[in-house]
């Protein structure tokens, strides 16, 4: 991967407005790739149709405009790739790799243990739904062994995924493809070959690493972010009730974003557009200056 074009992503999911913890990850994904002379793209992220909203997808795309934060190319929108996550789960499927679920989940709750991420599915339907029952969901077969990736800022990260994770769902009761089936393809399907995000998705790395090697999809690199948190110790965040970054403040917030990712302005910035913060921030990136999480 070392001489292939950088191509970094950012991909909010349209559930409320930006937050300055969406923007921390929207800057550091945007000044990474372009420091690298790299493309970055959108992607909304709304393959939860129930949670999306697309007042909210637009809103966000207004907002990174009025941040400076352009984006190459057109915004991908995952509700329009459905027929190339299940052609992903049937191919799957055919290799033996994932398989149907017939458990409701009290059966599940009932049957399974618990590991550090939750609840691991005890395999009840590994080989072959039990008579009487209709598949309800997709689950993948998660293989044994080790499973490992290098985080550019949080180092080695591994862990035995059957013991971990346990066969997880790619495609729901509801028929929506998981989140995670669904964005590995996107991302194989951009050519992105550095995803940066915030910190609370370094454990989701796992199934989806799972998921790239299944699928013959190449890995891309990857840096959590530390999870900003609000003044009682809470992750910023949508359900939280995070405050929605406001463009008649965008100096500010970039600034405050620029501070939190160890790369604070210097004063003669201070309130400058943000095209001109943004050039600054461009060339002064170092990874290394990014606080660990
Ligand atoms: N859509 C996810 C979120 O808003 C981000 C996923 C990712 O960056 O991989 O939390």
């Amino acid at each position: 991967m070392e001489d292939t074009p950088v191509i970094g992503r950012f991909a909010p999911s349209p559930t409320g407005p930006l937050h300055q913890g969406s923007l921390i990850a929207a800057v550091a994904s945007y000044l990474d790739a372009r420091s690298a002379d790299g493309q970055w793209r959108l992607r909304i992220d709304d393959v939860d149709r129930g949670r999306s909203r697309a007042a909210a997808a637009s809103a966000i795309l207004t907002t990174l405009e009025a941040f400076g934060l352009e984006w190459d190319g057109p915004v991908q929108y995952q509700d329009d790739r459905r027929e190339r996550y299940q052609a992903a789960l049937e191919h799957l499927e055919a290799a033996g790799q994932a398989y149907p679920c017939g458990c409701s989940r009290r059966e599940i709750a009932a049957a399974a243990h618990y590991g550090p991420a939750g609840m691991i599915y005890p395999g009840t339907c590994r080989s072959g739904i039990p008579a009487g029952k209709t598949a309800r969901s997709w689950r993948f077969r998660v293989p044994t062994g080790t499973l490992a990736f290098t985080d550019r800022l949080a180092g080695e990260q591994s862990i035995d995924p059957a013991e971990a994770i346990g066969d997880f769902v790619i495609r729901r009761g509801d028929g929506l493809h998981a989140y995670h089936l669904a964005m590995v393809l996107d991302d194989a399907d951009l050519g992105v070959t550095d995803v940066v995000r915030g910190g609370d998705l370094l454990t989701a790395t796992f199934p989806q690493i799972l998921l790239q090697d299944a699928l013959g999809l190449p890995r891309p690199r990857y840096l959590h972010l530390p999870v900003a948190l609000d003044e009682a110790g809470s992750k910023l965040s949508k359900t939280n009730g995070a405050p929605p970054v406001r463009p008649d403040e965008a100096s500010r917030s970039l600034g405050d974003a620029l501070t939190f990712l160890g790369h604070p302005p210097p004063t003669f910035l201070s309130g400058a557009p943000v095209a001109g913060l943004l050039d600054w921030a461009v060339q002064q990136w170092r990874p290394s200056a990014i606080p660990a999480p």
